[in-house]
């Protein structure tokens, strides 16, 4: 709040000083419906701005009064406004690339894949890999990986890889180049399925991808190369597209160095048209003193100088596997599954970083001033992550460095609590709940899923939640993987109904409208440390604003997912209109 007022009283100190026509807005909108989002989430008529901040927010008659003879005036007829949309969790550097090469189409069913591996088949020289990633199966119509005799028939003459995470299944000739066969034993982690009458491969490798030859005729392979003027062209277009949805400000939440100078140079050419806040992502596999010296170098970088524009918030680590995966850490076991393939009752899920490494890496990032968070999808993970949190609150306080847990997937009551009262924030993503809810309601049950992604909950106990979408493939907000599109994660906040499921999610847990707005806006705000120049539309605050063709307060609640935004301003300049396209 301090530099917003200090801008206040500053820009009043300028007014008096020099002649009013100096001062008069550039823009002005006016008969709107102007949601501030301010504390008490305040509804205005008009708003004017004045090269990047909002200079004034009222009713029309007081705000049309300081129009000056170069003012844009625009008349909004009724329509709202809101502060630009903040999505807490993208992937945007390798989200941009993922279709460099050839465009990959949406992929529903096991029918979807064949033809896409049928059709790139007619491409890719015969002898070279074609491999398929991040198609989760929990999220294909089938729930099944296609098998071996499918992709054998779908590229006879191409080795095939469908893989996820670490599983994957490989076609014949996949097993062949890579010298699995009846015989083949796996060393540590992992298991090569055989076919029990004959000891054959089944083609399915658990937790074990990595004996996939897949590097074998690579130098062959089709795959063009991007320049580097050719990545930042992309990523531009990512981030004018994330701008057409309404968002302004993003954070990166893995990012690589490579990533961060590319957001770099695109700063520096003017062309990132968001704000974009970055944890860093380090490798908590290596060893603890080396995670240690690269967390201190994360806090000397020179990026982590308060900036609005592009800045280092923090670190991002990996805490436990995916319920996509069947890996997340719970508190409880999974329980056999025969979609996940879960055959040990005792199986809990996989924990990547064990409570003794996870505390002293914690401890050195709050120590450096850095906003800690970590991938913790199960109930398990998220308590681990507490309970580093309260233990080093014994000593350091954690709440201003705005620790953070990434996903929060599956949470407790008790861990909520714990949460509210060390200042913990929560990083989480609807477009899972809307993807994901057929599967794990069928694995987990409804008492296992009571505080599966608890948003309600999180709201009244006063833990700050923002919303991300984990975008992570493909430019477009509805086909990309995530949908990023922050109007469908509203919707599916509000209604918690979700792809190919009869009901609810826990309806109990459902955000009012206002809470879902607040959940974009001004609560990403403060986990990423902007609260101070934007999330809300208040005088003093930079001009980060959009228009929007509905009344998210009032359509029907089906409607709120199609909502569309017809203009973008960030820092009070326009970055997308949908009259211009
Ligand atoms: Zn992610």
């Amino acid at each position: 709040m301090r530099t917003a007022s200090i801008v206040a009283t500053f820009c009043t100190a300028l007014f008096a000083a020099v002649p009013a026509s100096a001062q008069r807005p550039d823009l002005i909108l006016h008969h709107g419906k102007v949601v501030t989002v301010d504390e008490k989430f305040s509804i205005a008529e008009a708003i004017a701005v004045r090269g990047e901040r909002i200079v004034a927010v009222g009713k029309n008659e007081e705000v049309l009064k300081t129009k000056g003879e170069k003012t844009q005036v625009i008349d909004l007829a009724g329509k709202m406004v809101l502060p630009g949309l903040m999505d807490s969790h993208v992937h945007p550097s390798s989200a941009a690339m993922h279709e460099f090469d050839h465009p990959i189409p949406e992929m529903l069913t096991i029918a979807d894949v064949l033809k896409y591996i049928e059709g790139r088949a007619k491409v890719v020289p015969e002898g070279n890999w074609i491999s398929i990633r991040q198609i989760f199966i929990t999220r294909l119509r089938e729930q099944r990986y296609p098998t071996k005799a499918e992709l054998d028939e779908a590229a006879p003459k191409h080795p095939v890889i469908f893989s996820t995470g670490p599983d994957g299944m490989l076609n014949s000739l996949a097993l062949q180049i890579s010298g699995i066969d009846k015989d083949f034993k796996v060393t540590g982690n992992g298991l090569i399925e055989k076919d029990p009458a004959t000891g054959e491969p089944t083609g399915m490798l658990r937790s074990c991808t990595r004996y996939a030859k897949t590097d074998v005729n690579k130098s062959a392979a089709t795959g063009k190369r991007a320049t580097s003027a050719e990545k930042l062209a992309r990523l531009a277009e990512l981030f004018h597209d994330y701008n057409s949805v309404g968002l302004t400000s993003v954070c990166d939440r893995d990012s690589s160095s490579g990533a961060i100078a590319d957001y770099q140079a695109l700063h520096e050419q003017g062309n990132l048209s968001v704000r974009m806040m970055i944890s860093q992502g380090i490798d908590a596999q290596s060893k603890l003193e080396s995670v240690q010296e690269t967390i201190k170098k994360v806090a000397a970088h020179p990026l982590r100088k308060e900036n609005s524009r592009l800045r280092i918030i923090g670190i991002k680590c990996y805490l436990d596997g995916g319920m996509l995966t069947g890996s997340a850490y719970m508190r409880e076991p999974w329980g056999l599954s025969k979609i996940y393939s879960i055959t040990d009752p005792r199986y809990r899920g996989v924990l990547f970083i064990e409570p003794e490494k996870l505390l002293p890496i914690v401890r050195t990032t709050v120590e450096s001033g850095l906003q800690f968070t970590a991938h913790s999808v199960g109930d398990g993970a998220v308590t681990n992550l507490v309970d580093a949190y309260e233990e080093i609150n014994k000593t350091t306080p954690v709440r201003d460095t705005r620790p953070c847990i990434t996903h929060c997937n599956f949470m407790t009551a008790e861990a909520i609590d714990r949460m509210a009262k060390l200042g913990v924030n929560a990083d989480i993503q609807p477009a899972w709940l809307y993807l994901d809810s057929r599967t794990l309601h069928a694995q987990f049950g409804e008492d296992r899923t009571r505080y599966f992604q608890p948003l309600h909950t999180l709201f009244e106990k006063k833990v700050i939640a923002g919303g991300g979408s984990d975008h992570m493939q493909k430019i477009g907000s509805l086909r990309s993987v995530n949908p990023y599109n922050p109007f469908l994660a509203m919707w599916t906040t509000i209604t918690r109904q979700a792809r190919w499921y009869e009901g609810k999610m826990h309806p109990e847990e459902a955000l009012t409208r206002a809470q879902a707005i607040r959940f974009y806006t001004m609560n990403n705000a403060y986990i990423l440390f902007l609260d101070k120049e934007v999330g809300s539309l208040e005088t003093g605050k930079q001009a980060d604003l959009i228009v929007l063709d509905r009344d998210l307060l009032t359509c029907p609640v089906d409607d709120i997912k199609e909502t569309k935004v017809l203009k973008t301003w960030l820092e009070g300049k326009l970055v997308h209109d949908a009259d211009k396209k």
